[in-house]
């Protein structure tokens, strides 16, 4: 059989995709494959749980639609946040003490799976210690004072209050009141990551093919994932597609909604930088609808913002956000944006994480809600801890409940932008 032509597929036009080096091409599917575990989507999840499995010596084949680390995992803010989008806090209002005993012990374990993870494999991804939780008002600044309590409470003792001068010290702003430093945060280039973990289950004997958009998953004792070009049978599989799986399995499709948020990056600063984040620290701010800013490794200033729900294209990214960016940095007056993109997360209705199953060998794990960087580290190793027989673990996300967005598909995305409207208008007011 000769093999059908499949179309060469880009990366976002991000300043990650531009800065990655050469990225190698994996070739699509083509016919039939065995493996102990077929996984759909390499971003983190699918390659993080790929990695373990791998490591533990089972035979893993990963199926991705476009390239390596095309979705979210290569377009990100880069940024180490630790714990869940919703904090542990309301998980224990919602969910009782015993389930937020078991989610607070793994909270920063994926943090430090990235890190064990650069280590082993030498990964260069620019990595750099420290995160700042930057307050916009007292109210912010007292929530911070009890955010880390809290998690110290779980056993997180690199946190450390600032007041206002310290976090001007830090980050050159005059917009925040004082901030939470998190010395075990921090930042990186996420398309490196992605393409460093890549090559790294390539260096265990694990198999990726891109241009491989997975159109079915057959049930069965042994199922069988198919595309365009091929299909792979395999004991496990494990799906991962997160904002980009579509209607693949609708099931998944009910409870979360793909949302698009935005990134710029700025010229390289060259010694304005100091001017900007002395400190080089990433930083968040705690509104509802925030900004998420850091230093790359050349020196430019990348900020992102802003929350597209349904995911629809910004026609002009870059007079979204530049007017946020020069909000917080007015110093930067004039500077020229170089690199604009967009990306899709998957929203909850919970903000939680969706993990589950689909039948008795097929897992599935999305829904991050916007803070996804350690979590899907976290899963990958609870999804192979799974599948080699431990289900303790994963099972406590499993027990999380999930409910549809009001309005269902039609009117979710109205409704949510309601929401956000309301949550952004007490941002703006300060309340
Ligand atoms: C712009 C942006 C900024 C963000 N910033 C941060 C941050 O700073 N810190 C943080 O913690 N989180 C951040 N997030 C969230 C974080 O990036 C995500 O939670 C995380 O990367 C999700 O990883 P994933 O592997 O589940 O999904 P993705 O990385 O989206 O990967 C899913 C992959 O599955 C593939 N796929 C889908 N359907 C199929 C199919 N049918 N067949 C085969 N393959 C398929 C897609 O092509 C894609 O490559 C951000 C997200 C965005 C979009």
């Amino acid at each position: 059989m000769t093999p059908a032509a499949v179309e060469p597929i880009a990366h976002a036009p991000s300043y990650y995709a531009a800065t990655a080096g050469a990225i190698p091409e994996r070739p699509p599917l083509q016919g039939h494959a065995d493996a102990d575990v077929c996984i759909v989507g390499a971003g983190y999840t699918g390659l993080s749980t790929a990695l373990h499995l791998a490591e533990a010596g089972l035979r893993v084949v990963v199926l991705e639609a476009a390239r390596v680390g095309w979705g979210a995992s290569g377009r990100n803010g880069g940024q180490i946040v630790h714990s869940y989008s919703r904090d542990l806090d309301v998980i224990e209002q919602r969910h009782g003490a015993a389930q937020v005993q078991a989610l607070g012990a793994m909270a920063f374990e994926g943090g430090a799976i990235i890190r064990e993870r650069v280590a082993r494999y030498g990964i260069d991804c620019d990595l750099k210690d420290g995160l700042l939780f930057a307050a916009l008002t007292g109210k912010q600044l007292k929530q911070l004072e009890a955010h880390k309590t809290l998690w110290e409470r779980y056993g997180h003792q690199q946190l450390e209050l600032l007041d206002a001068a310290a976090t001007r010290a830090a980050v050159a702003s005059g917009r925040y009141q004082g901030a939470l430093l998190d010395r075990s945060g921090g930042h990186f280039h996420p398309l490196k990551l992605a393409l460093g973990e890549a090559a790294a289950l390539e260096s265990l004997g694990g198999v990726i093919h891109e241009r491989s958009k997975v159109t079915a998953i057959e049930r069965g004792a042994k199922p069988t994932v198919r595309t365009a070009t091929g299909d792979v049978s395999a004991s496990y599989v494990v799906v991962a597609g997160n904002a980009y799986l579509g209607d693949l399995e609708p099931r998944l499709a009910a409870t979360s909604m793909p949302c698009g948020t935005q990134i710029i990056a700025t010229e390289p600063l060259g010694e304005r930088w100091k001017e900007v984040i002395p400190a080089d620290f990433c930083v968040e701010d705690c509104n509802f609808l925030l900004d998420y800013f850091r230093l790359s490794a050349d020196r430019r200033l990348l900020f992102g913002g802003g929350v597209v729900y349904g995911a629809r294209d910004l026609s002009d990214i870059t007079a979204s956000l530049l007017p946020s960016l020069l909000r917080v940095f007015p110093q930067l007056a004039g500077v020229r944006i170089d690199y604009a993109w967009t990306g899709n997360f998957l929203l909850t209705l919970s903000r939680l994480p969706q993990v589950g199953r689909l039948d008795h060998n097929i897992f599935y794990s999305q829904g991050c809600s916007g803070h996804g960087v350690t979590f899907t580290h976290l899963i990958g190793r609870l999804l192979g801890e799974l599948i080699q027989g431990q289900a303790e673990r994963f099972s406590a996300f499993e027990q999380l409940p999930h409910l549809p967005f009001p309005g269902g598909r039609l009117l979710r995305v109205p409704m949510a932008a309601m929401g956000a409207w309301y949550y952004g208008l007490r941002d703006r007011l300060g309340f």
